[in-house]
């Protein structure tokens, strides 16, 4: 599943590419990519208006309008491509918006869990979503005191979008591992000195894998798959039954808030 250096590396690619032209259409074949509002709706709210910036909030794609915003949330495999106009879609192609320019905006989905949205403005999502990792506003002081004011597991805790936006389970099993907590650790008894070690190591592999491109899959072309370049770069996730390479004991992996977990059991000790 994308997460944060995926989105930004989708927004880097379409940015030049979206910004100035009008949706002369948008039109799904999948109904439910809208949900929960009507496709007919959001085509009516998005028809003739101009793309002026396309960002990034949590995993949120946003292509910000002249009048309101289209959020998009590519979910477990959903993909944005810019096809030639004249091209036939596929059997997993759910939504195109038709742009002014040469090419059109594709939303291949193979599971259908991706949805694309109207707002009027950005409120919604800010209530719904946490501090971005990668603001300057995110400083260790402020995560050490996010922390103290929870008692769950870190790791469920990370994950949640409201808590902090843009971390998947990819990221937050290399951030804890970088900090040496426990991915069961209590927030609220983490220490102070492993809160700072985290918000350094979710800010260094955030920037790592956003320079590589990302981890999973990127697209930048019609027809053109590519892979981002942070794999090689992974220390534990996917990595159980592999030496620590810190400490070369194995890696081990367990289901953890449902989410399988990969850490090492020397180096990350629960307290
Ligand atoms: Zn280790």
């Amino acid at each position: 599943m994308p997460e944060l250096p995926e989105v930004e590396t989708v927004v880097r690619h379409l940015r030049p590419r979206l910004v100035g032209q009008t949706i002369q259409k948008f039109a799904a074949t999948w109904p439910k990519v809208t949900a929960p509002a009507p496709v007919k709706t959001v085509a009516g709210q998005l028809a003739d208006r101009q793309i002026v910036e396309v960002a990034r909030r949590g995993k949120f794609i946003l292509l910000e309008l002249d009048r309101g915003l289209v959020h998009i949330h590519l979910r477990m495999t959903g993909r944005l491509l810019l096809a030639p106009t004249d091209v036939a879609l596929g059997p997993h192609d759910r939504a195109r918006f038709s742009l002014s320019g040469d090419d059109d905006l594709v939303f291949r989905d193979m599971r259908k869990f991706g949805r694309i949205g109207y707002l009027p403005d950005r409120s919604a999502l800010e209530a719904q979503l946490g501090p971005e990792p990668l603001d300057e506003a995110f400083t260790g002081d402020l995560l050490a005191a996010l922390l103290k004011g929870h008692k769950r597991q870190i790791k469920p805790l990370l994950l949640d979008q409201s808590f902090i936006a843009g971390l998947g389970n990819i990221y937050v099993d290399e951030a804890l591992f970088a900090a040496r907590i426990h991915p069961r650790a209590l927030s609220h008894r983490v220490s102070r000195a492993k809160a700072h070690a985290l918000h350094s190591a979710i800010r260094e592999i955030l920037t790592g894998s956003i320079a590589a491109q990302g981890t999973t899959f990127i697209n930048f072309a019609w027809g053109a798959d590519k892979t981002g370049g942070y794999r090689m770069a992974l220390k534990v996730f996917g990595r159980q039954g592999q030496p620590c390479p810190v400490c070369g004991t194995a890696l081990v992996k367990q289901w953890i808030g449902q989410r399988g977990t990969h850490f090492c059991p020397r180096c990350q000790r629960k307290r």
